[in-house]
């Protein structure tokens, strides 16, 4: 039995004797009411008049209690004996927790609000009906709150920005949102929100203007140093395809030169190449997502870039297709040409001679389009997949070279797909061959006539 069961504990032993100092107290006033009215020849009367005596006293304590219980700070119970003290302890005691439990709430509140109103970042509590319950000082400044005026309007009414208003009402918060600052429009605001407890949800807001400016200069770099390489290659290479001419010609003063020119020829295509890769990236970074207007028509695009593959192939594998020749995209061709081209042309880089691509442009799971590119290639360890898609990542360098590869063809297939809300998954089996699948939502689906 614990402790607190057993029949003889502290509060059980003062509840008995309470419970007698009561009896006693009733018997007591019996007693005196009866001697009293004895001496006065009444005697019930006197035990009567004790009686209303005592329920007076008891009246006064439940008015004590009741006052109390109205306003516990401003009255004070008596000191009382009998069952009164304990019931009045406990209250007591009941109230000096509550008031200890308060005060520590109230620091931790304190504490809180301390430590989040030093975060750079802007924090506010959104209720599950949208309106702001809470904000710290960060987020006046990045969104120009006021406290309290601001607290229960709706947080859109508040960030004025249709694509906020989506981000908010819609349910995925995987990714974070990008927007102009309301307060200035110069700083660009990163946003997520974080849904907790019963759909509360805390709106994290942070200042990524320099990121973002890095990031801008960092690709300008990139995209005016590929641009102002392209001249000077373009002279050399000039000059190269001139003297090639006179160094075949067996007899001619160039003819040593012959095996260099060519040599010399491979690496200006490659470096042709590798700089038509870096603009093209950088101008993909640089371009917002592609319009949901414009009808591509796959299975042209396609339809060119097998051409292109099996130029590539020279006859070296079995290329074959499978279209659905009125699925059409939304989208920008430009953008959807380099998926399909940088996908066939690796399938055919890196499947050995005699081996099988298969590429497939239809509708799966009843809505989305879905290019598959196939093929019986060398394959990929899965545990490599997840860096495919990263600048300059190649499983085998001297394998992407010897091919022609630069290391950019999936990052740029990355960054076209992300332009219409596409995804790219990659099944493989090393030695066996792999499986680029790209998926398009449906609505950038349209129909030929
Ligand atoms: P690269 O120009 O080197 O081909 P990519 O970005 O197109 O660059 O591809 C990155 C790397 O992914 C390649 O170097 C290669 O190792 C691997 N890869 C891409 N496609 C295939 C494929 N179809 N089969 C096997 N490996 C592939």
């Amino acid at each position: 039995m614990a402790q607190g069961e057993t029949s003889g504990s502290a509060p059980n032993r003062r509840m008995r004797s309470a419970w007698l100092t009561e009896f006693r107290r009733l018997l007591l006033s019996l007693a005196l009411g009866w001697l009293v009215g004895w001496t006065l020849e009444a005697p019930h009367l006197g035990m009567a008049t004790a009686l209303l005596l005592l329920m007076g006293f008891h009246l006064r304590q439940l008015y004590c209690l009741a006052l109390w219980s109205q306003q516990p700070q401003r009255s004070e119970l008596p000191d009382s004996a009998g069952i009164w003290g304990v019931i009045f302890e406990a209250l007591y005691e009941t109230q000096r927790r509550a008031r200890g439990r308060k005060r520590k709430l109230a620091s931790i509140l304190s504490e809180f609000q301390a430590s989040t109103a030093a975060l750079p970042d802007g924090a506010v509590v959104v209720s599950p009906r949208g309106e702001i319950a809470w904000f710290n000082s960060a987020a006046q400044t990045l969104f120009g709150l006021r406290s309290p005026q601001d607290i229960g309007n709706r947080v859109n009414n508040l960030i004025r920005d249709p694509g906020f208003s989506r981000y908010v009402d819609g349910q995925n918060y995987a990714e974070d949102l990008h927007l102009p600052s309301p307060m200035d429009p110069q700083t660009t605001l990163s946003l997520r929100l974080i849904p907790y407890g019963n759909g509360q949800r805390l709106l994290i807001a942070r200042d990524v203007s320099e990121s973002r400016r890095l990031d801008r200069m960092r690709r300008d770099f990139v995209a005016n140093a590929s641009h102002e390489l392209r001249t000077p290659l373009t002279v050399l290479a000039g000059y190269v395809d001139m003297m090639r001419p006179e160094a075949v010609k067996a007899d001619g003063p160039l003819a040593p030169w012959a095996a260099p020119l060519d040599e010399m020829r491979r690496q200006l295509t490659r470096m042709e190449t590798l700089l038509e890769d870096l603009l093209k990236l950088a101008r993909l970074e640089a371009e917002t997502p592609a319009p949901r207007g414009d009808a591509v028509d796959m299975p042209d695009v396609i339809e060119s870039s097998l051409a292109e593959a099996r130029q590539l192939s020279a006859g070296s594998h079995e290329i074959d297709a499978e279209l659905d020749s009125g699925l059409m995209l939304n989208g920008r061709q430009s953008e959807l040409q380099s998926i399909v081209g940088n996908l066939l042309s690796n399938a055919v880089r890196y499947t050995p001679e005699g081996g099988r691509i298969h590429l497939r442009w239809a509708v799966e799971s009843g809505d989305e389009a879905v290019l598959r590119v196939a093929d019986s290639g060398i394959g990929i360890d899965p545990e490599v997949i997840p860096r495919l898609t990263e600048r300059f990542y190649r499983v085998d360098v001297g394998r992407s070279r010897a091919s022609g590869g630069t290391g950019l063809g999936l990052a740029i297939v990355k960054h076209a797909l992300e332009h219409h809300e596409g995804t790219l998954d990659v099944e493989s089996t090393p030695g066996q061959g792999s499986v680029f699948i790209c998926r398009f939502p449906s609505y950038r689906i349209s129909r030929a006539e």
